[in-house]
């Protein structure tokens, strides 16, 4: 359906946990996690019941995300009854990863059409410091799941200067045999990371600079997307800071206990728990055609968003 400026809102977020096992920088804290309560989380029932009221309402992408949304008991009972929702066209999965090796086969057949994996370093001691308590490894046998039971897996990357925007080209270079599209996000300034210095938030351009063989060839979704001439992959940039996309944004997003947030860096979120049917329905058409026309940003560049991304889910 569309919302009150026009834009055709198809895509949901759903995030099915806020827990996860790692405790990134820009993400979380290292300690003293927030949590919701066990009663709080939406169930699996619940989580299909409302992607089936989103379906209805037009929504044909769902992506299930987190925290971690591979550590959410019944993940892939959600998948396989999202997957098998009328009106649902596309069915992908945000993970650092590192389950993958458990799970990937599971998830794809249970529906899911495709995983995005993040991955910000190649180096296995920064792996360990922007992680805090990962192993490369882990994410490295994820990547090869992915590959063995999925097509047109993404990495996303979250660029930070001074941390590993020096491996710009290293991590451009996986695309010189692969066929994948590897995506640098611009940090955006939200929950642990939005005190930092000025000078950890880069764009996307960055990229152009450190490659400047890196040729322009259209866009998909947000994502505006290069390739080395002759090279397998590509390379896509994500610029919700530098380039705002709230023209086109397409999007809403459901936390693990049900509040729908029409705009990522917005305070607004609307209570869905509890309700069924036509309720269920009139509450999320009533916040789809609500849906802030741009970013509502704080005078000092934060997002007024209460939850970090962990309990958003990206
Ligand atoms: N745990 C899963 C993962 O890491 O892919 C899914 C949840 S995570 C919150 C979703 C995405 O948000 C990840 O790609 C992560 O790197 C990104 N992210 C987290 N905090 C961010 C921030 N402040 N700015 C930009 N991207 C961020
Ligand atoms: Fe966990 Fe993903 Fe946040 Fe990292 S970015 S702490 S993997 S939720």
């Amino acid at each position: 359906m569309t919302d009150d400026y026009g834009r055709n809102i198809r895509y949901l977020r759903l995030s099915v946990t806020d827990l996860c096992p790692l405790r990134c920088i820009y993400c979380m804290p290292e300690q003293g996690v927030d949590k919701l309560e066990h009663g709080q989380i939406l169930t699996v029932e619940e989580c299909i019941e409302l992607c089936q009221a989103c379906a209805e309402l037009g929504i044909d992408k769902i992506r299930i995300t987190g925290g971690e949304p591979l550590i959410r008991r019944g993940i892939v009972d959600i998948c396989r009854g999202i997957g098998a929702l009328e009106g649902i066209r596309e069915l992908c999965l945000t993970t650092n990863g590192v389950l993958l090796p458990r799970y990937a086969r599971e998830l794809a057949e249970a529906g899911v059409s495709r995983l995005n994996i993040s991955l910000d370093t190649l180096d296995a001691e920064k792996y360990r410091r922007i992680t805090r308590v990962g192993e490369m490894g882990d994410a490295l046998a994820g990547l090869a799941a992915a590959e063995k039971y999925f097509k047109n897996t993404k990495i996303n990357c979250v660029l930070m200067g001074g941390i590993n925007d020096d491996e710009i080209p290293a991590l451009v270079d996986l695309t010189r045999e692969h066929a994948i599209d590897l995506r640098f996000i611009e940090l955006m300034p939200i929950g642990e990371c939005s005190g930092w210095d000025r000078g950890r938030f880069i764009g996307g351009d960055a990229v152009l600079a450190a490659v400047p063989e890196l040729e322009s060839c259209g866009s998909s979704g947000v994502s505006r997307m290069y390739r080395v001439p002759g090279w397998a992959g590509r390379v896509g940039l994500i610029s919700p800071m530098s380039h705002k996309f709230c023209a086109d944004c397409n999007r809403i997003r459901v936390t693990a206990d049900g509040k729908l947030k029409p705009c990522l860096h917005s305070a607004e979120e609307i209570p869905l728990q509890g309700l069924h049917g036509g309720e269920l329905r009139e509450a999320i058409a009533r916040a789809i055609r609500a849906k802030p026309v741009s970013h509502v940003m704080s005078e000092t560049g934060h997002s007024d968003s209460r939850r970090g991304m962990s309990g958003i889910g990206g």
